[in-house]
């Protein structure tokens, strides 16, 4: 097969041309040095590669109105800097060598951003069908059907999902190979390499089908495209997953072959489909690397940090998130990469602000969200917020919705931060005590719900009543899981 991609060094250092982007900058205003390519040289092909690899992977977005995708009105170069972010690539925002060669890697034709929150909790049942519609000339059909199978097994090892063959009829999952435009499928394939396969999230219709592209070379080895190796990623979405950004992951984006004898399933994929699915009923131990409910409800649980998402009080805790609902008593684990993707594990500090929107901070870095949406341009150094310089991290967070103040707390002091005027108040840091009569320990997370402040601090939590300025009682700091 021609490989595209291997002819690509010749190109260096050539830009792409500004006609072909202006359609799509008509947004960007009198900023010619903030766009991101330079009409400097003619390279049409590669111009025409970007506008393409940026508008399908990168161009939608959840419609929190209609739970179904639409246009975002981002500029290229926003879009470009989402696509860097993703892959780890440097964020400028503007086209380099590395990011030219990095979109020229075959890879799945689901979309990169946007996904995220939306297609959990996947199917609502554990017994799934699967038809395979069609076969490639490429293979063997008995290699096409052990291929598939394998790639079932993949995902069932670790969940309690149990996928069955059948033949005829309509089943959840419907796998075919087609090419270019096929069948009634919205989304069209791009002939040998670029795009080699794409699904939808669990649903009904196209929900769930996976068509992989004919143009494409399907093997069972190491030349061409391994079958198995793109049917287990694709079985993936099918089930509910979105991409990662964690390169060992089979969630991961682009194409790399690696032996399937010596591919367990990477730890991040495992997370991820348990947790929308769990672990398989036989095996209820078998999860070292994720807490579980027993771990939540130990007498010595501890987190990273606290706050409250509108109606929801979401606790973070190493690479997990807890979605807890005041009026229900499950509360939903999640792998915050999947919730919220480039955001490290481990997060220390976390607040909702007066524009509902949540800051999440680590070392020295922080990130705004809204909705599921990480912002462009972070995260940002805590300096911006107005810190001095020796301030290396916070420790905990909350603003007061009654007051619109934010107090940052650090060690055993903390600092105020005006949230409408974003700025720092003067004459902190103060010691927490003097604000907050009781509260003598450092401040492991903090969150406001119904106007009590709830500290914690190791296993213990304090509710706190700002207006008396008390503390009203001390509790378990899991005494929000219903354990
Ligand atoms: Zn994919
Ligand atoms: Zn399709």
């Amino acid at each position: 097969m021609e490989q595209k991609a291997d002819s690509s060094p010749t190109r260096t250092g050539k830009r792409v041309k500004m006609k072909a982007l202006s359609l799509w900058l008509v947004t960007c205003t009198a900023v010619s040095s903030a766009l991101p390519f330079h009409p400097e040289k003619d390279n049409e092909e590669d111009a025409k590669l970007v506008q393409n690899y940026l508008n399908k992977f990168y161009a939608v977005e959840p419609d929190p109105n209609q739970l179904g995708w639409k246009i975002n009105a981002e500029s290229a170069a926003e879009k470009l800097q989402k696509m860097q972010q993703f892959f780890g690539l440097k964020v400028t925002g503007k086209l380099d060598n590395e990011t030219l060669e990095m979109m020229k890697k075959p890879r799945c034709g689901v979309p990169d951003v946007g996904l995220y929150g939306f297609t959990l909790p996947g199917w609502k049942k554990t017994k799934l069908t699967y038809r395979i519609v069609n076969y490639t000339p490429d293979m063997s059909k008995e290699d096409v059907d052990k291929a598939v199978e394998k790639a079932f097994k993949v995902w069932s090892a670790v969940t309690p999902l149990i996928f069955t063959r059948i033949h005829k009829g309509i089943a959840d999952i419907m796998i075919a190979f087609g090419t270019k435009v096929h069948g009634h499928c919205p989304r069209y394939f791009d002939g040998p390499l670029g795009v080699l396969a794409h699904a939808f999230p669990p649903g009904n219709g196209l929900g769930g089908d996976v068509h992989f592209d004919e143009d494409e070379d399907w093997t069972t080895g190491s030349a061409g495209f391994n079958l198995f190796l793109v049917a287990a990623h694709e079985f993936g979405h099918a089930l509910g997953l979105s991409h990662s950004n964690d390169q060992r992951a089979l969630m991961f984006p682009n194409y790399a072959y690696i032996r399937p004898s010596e591919s367990p399933l990477p730890p991040d994929d495992i997370s991820g489909i348990q947790s929308i699915y769990g672990s398989p009923p036989n095996a209820p131990d078998k999860r070292p690397t994720t807490p579980t409910s027993s771990e939540i409800c130990g007498s010595q649980i501890s987190f990273d940090a606290v706050t409250t998402l509108r109606q929801e009080v979401i606790f973070l805790k190493g690479r997990h998130l807890w979605r807890v609902y005041p009026d229900n008593s499950e509360a939903e684990r999640e792998l915050i990469s999947a919730f919220w993707p480039n955001l490290p594990p481990g997060i220390e500090a976390a607040y909702e602000n007066t524009k509902d929107q949540i800051l999440l901070f680590k070392g020295n870095k922080f990130w705004v969200i809204s909705g599921y949406q990480v912002l462009l341009g972070y995260p940002k150094n805590i300096n911006t917020l107005g810190f001095p310089k020796g301030v290396k991290k916070v420790d905990a967070a909350v603003c007061n919705k009654n007051t619109g103040k934010t107090d940052f707390f650090i060690g055993d002091k903390y600092w105020r931060f005006d949230e409408k005027r974003q700025s720092m108040e003067k004459g902190y840091p103060r010691l927490t005590v003097d604000e907050f009569p009781g509260i003598s320990q450092r401040v492991d997370a903090v969150f406001q719900q119904k106007g009590l402040f709830y500290f914690f601090h190791g296993p213990k939590q304090w509710e706190y009543d700002p207006i008396a300025k008390k503390v009203v009682r001390e509790m378990k700091s899991n005494s929000w899981f219903h354990c």
